[in-house]
């Protein structure tokens, strides 16, 4: 297996592999960069096929928290960690503790926090290896950071909207939800708040109808939500999902959303350019998440400040969007260029 000359290798500072016989543990953990601070990012579990996608999985997503918190304006680095198993089937608590153990090691290089396959619960028996976890939440109060990525992203999508229609309110305007899980559904409601005509879609046709019921939305199948006629298209579900084909295919003119990684390749970026579709770059619009998760490590927790901070994405938007319609550049390469601009400080 390439390591130093992987295609996603992007000079990361420290790569470990963990193994615990005992629990069955294998696990990555990947540090990008830590000069803005500790590199913080979720614990991913998942089983993938081998090794080498884990490690692609990992390199890839610890490069775009490095990112996402130089431009959400955090003193933080970018990191992940994943762990080859299926959540469902393998996770026992000696598998999570032989995990806070490795992350221990680190000595507080990588705070780990939850992602797809691991939850609060499983932060708290990390949390008996580990102080460097956060997400477990404050006074009482759950720790997950979803309302927040939601609002977040209701702001990007705000300032998104602000510079491909030239208007400020949400009235009647038409906006797709791919995904009506923890985010999605949250910005459902504020969308709809807010005035805006909802057309959602997801995979569990449970929870899909009572939202669908609740916000009295249009409801779609999943293979439709591409070709509906909206004005907005919000990818909350999955990664990779804008393909050249959805680029092509969509008849929407912005695209914002809380999804990780929505761009199949970087060349999907320029054909939505291409096509007047405004795309807000998912790391910084999905940033909430990580605002909140911050705010957490600490002692004083603010809501109303997190917040403040949170709303601040609707002026990176717009800072980047300017630049890139100044420019002619699709907003992607240029949030890019940004993040790393603010790396060498
Ligand atoms: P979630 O698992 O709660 O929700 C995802 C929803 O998408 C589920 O309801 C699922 O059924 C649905 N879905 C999956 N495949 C689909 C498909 N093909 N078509 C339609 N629907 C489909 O996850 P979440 O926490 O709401 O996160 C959503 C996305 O946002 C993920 O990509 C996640 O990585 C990203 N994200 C989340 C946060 C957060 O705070 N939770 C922060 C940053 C980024």
């Amino acid at each position: 297996m390439r390591v130093f000359d992987h295609p996603e290798f992007d000079h990361h500072q420290q790569i470990v592999f963990g193994c615990d016989e005992a629990s069955g543990l294998r696990a990555i953990i990947a540090v990008h960069d830590t000069r803005r601070g500790p590199a913080l990012g979720g614990l991913r579990i998942y089983p993938y096929a081998d090794e080498v996608d884990a490690l692609t999985d990992v390199l890839r997503l610890s490069r775009g928290m490095t990112y996402k918190s130089a431009l959400a304006d955090l003193p933080l680095g970018g990191g992940k960690a994943v762990i080859i198993a299926d959540p469902r089937r393998d996770k026992t608590p000696a598998l999570l503790r032989a995990m806070g153990r490795l992350v221990e090691s680190l000595g507080g290089r990588y705070i780990t926090a939850e992602d797809s396959g691991s939850g609060e619960e499983d932060m708290r028996l990390i949390r008996e290896e580990t102080r460097h976890v956060s997400g477990l939440g404050h006074d009482g109060e759950s720790g997950d950071p979803s309302p927040f990525t939601a609002h977040g992203v209701f702001c990007a999508l705000k300032s998104t909207v602000r510079h491909r229609f030239g208007r400020d309110d949400l009235k009647g305007l038409r906006v797709a939800i791919q995904g009506v899980g923890h985010v999605g559904a949250h910005l459902a409601r504020e969308l709809h708040e807010a005035g805006a005509q909802l057309l959602l879609t997801d995979i569990d046709r449970g929870s899909l109808g009572l939202l669908s019921d609740e916000l009295g939305a249009r409801s779609v199948a999943p293979g439709e939500i591409f070709d509906v006629d909206a004005d907005v298209f919000a990818p909350c579900a999955m990664g990779a999902v804008l393909t050249e084909a959805v680029a092509e295919r969509l008849k929407a003119k912005v695209v914002c959303g809380a999804a990780n990684n929505q761009l199949a390749t970087p060349d999907v970026a320029e054909r939505l350019h291409a096509r007047g579709i405004l795309y807000a770059p998912d790391y910084v619009a999905n940033a909430g998440g990580v605002i909140e998760v911050e705010a957490q490590r600490h002692d004083h927790y603010d809501r109303e400040a997190v917040m403040r901070h949170v709303e601040r994405i609707s002026a990176t938007i717009d800072e980047i969007l300017t630049r890139a319609r100044e420019e002619d550049s699709n907003p992607a390469e240029v949030a890019d260029r940004l993040a790393r601009e603010r790396l060498q400080g």
